[in-house]
């Protein structure tokens, strides 16, 4: 019989594993906390559990930690980019990010940003990931061993998790959700859900779905412009929802759970910087509670980009920041997000694992 795989199990999930090997429902509270808020990589390290109880899991159970195939580290700003084989041997990557040094919070602050697929379907112009193709969601111990297997390199507690990384988190729902009850248990791995944001590509019904469901993290929309033929180009999903139902499921997240939401926005050169494009999004921040990401646009040269991929150019650091200010002049909540990792092709939108060969 296949082993169990603990890592990715919740605490319901791990009662129903200890009641499956005949012991009583106590003895998961205690493998929870030994794997989740320990991060114990063998069984032997369990050392409350008997060892005829240790043994009985080694027979029927595997942890499931990772293996991490290499980090590499930027020389620029020190943040590390991993890249993790999984039990097929796919690969994902995944990114652990230092404030500047700067920033009011340089001390506490380390975020690490989460793949919750490998590769992605929803094609972005400007998302090395898309180049991928789309081949399978990561499972919720796929996505845990993110955190845990960076946690052991990183120097400082990892305090933030963004799901920004590789796929699209509303299109796993159930895993990452399964996945954020872990990171966010007290008994888990116990990080507050306000130092967990969700980026989302589009997916109004998901948005909606997670105020019901009146769910405690962040939540962040990749935006990137509001006129749906720009955004159409940019972002094929508009097709499917368009800007005027992503603003209203957005109301009535803000509504519903009384959380403010983040819009993100790249700023390419004569694509979205208009004068109509800052009229847009002056009337779209005063209808949300939101404030605005602008993000510099990152190189995807190293995939060879096609067609609209290739004609895409970040505005100047002087547009940006001219952008910025107009936002600002309409009393618009923004900011310009710093580069993190670009000279390890770890910055947003640069992550493609290399040698995956797309299906
Ligand atoms: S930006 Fe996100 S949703 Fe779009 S292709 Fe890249 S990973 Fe997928």
């Amino acid at each position: 019989m296949a082993h169990v795989q603990l890592r990715g199990l919740t605490l319901g999930g791990l009662e129903q594993f200890v009641a499956s090997i005949g012991e009583p429902k106590y003895r998961a509270a205690q493998i929870y906390q030994w794997l989740y808020k320990y991060r114990v990589t063998s069984f032997d390290a369990m050392t409350n559990l008997s060892v005829p109880l240790r043994q009985k899991l080694t027979e029927t159970a595997e942890i499931g930690q990772f293996s991490v195939v290499t980090f590499q580290t930027s020389a620029v700003d020190g943040t590390v980019k991993f890249l993790y084989e999984l039990s097929d041997g796919k690969r994902i990557e995944t990114v652990l990010i230092p404030p500047r040094t700067t920033a009011v919070d340089a001390e506490e602050r380390m975020t690490l940003c989460i793949s919750t697929q490998i590769g992605c379907a929803l094609d972005c112009a400007f998302c090395a990931t898309a180049s991928m193709g789309f081949q399978r969601n990561l499972s919720t111990g796929e996505i845990v061993n993110q955190f845990l297997t960076a946690q052991t390199v990183s120097e400082r507690p990892i305090t933030n998790i963004v799901f920004m990384g590789m796929g699209e988190p509303m299109l796993n729902y159930e895993n990452v959700m399964s996945a954020v009850e872990i990171l966010t248990d007290q008994h888990g791995v116990g990080l507050s859900p306000k130092r967990i944001t969700l980026s989302t590509a589009g997916y109004a019904n998901h948005i909606r779905r997670m105020a019901d469901e009146d769910r405690k993290i962040k939540l962040a929309l990749s935006l990137h412009s509001l006129r749906d033929d720009v955004r159409t180009t940019l972002m094929p999903l508009t097709k499917k929802f368009n800007t005027e139902e992503l603003l209203a499921a957005l109301e009535y997240y803000n509504k519903k759970t009384k959380k403010s939401v983040m819009l993100e926005y790249i700023v390419f050169d004569g694509v979205n910087d208009t004068a109509q494009d800052v009229q847009l999004l002056v009337k779209a921040s005063r209808r949300l509670d939101c404030r605005v990401n602008l993000i510099p646009f990152h190189s995807i040269e190293f995939t060879d980009p096609k067609g609209i991929s290739a004609s895409l150019h970040g505005a100047s650091r002087e547009g940006l920041e001219r952008f910025w200010q107009q936002l600002r002049d309409h009393d618009v909540i923004t900011f310009i997000r710093h580069s993190a990792g670009v000279d390890i092709d770890a910055a947003c939108g640069q992550l493609a694992v290399k040698n995956v060969q797309p299906v």
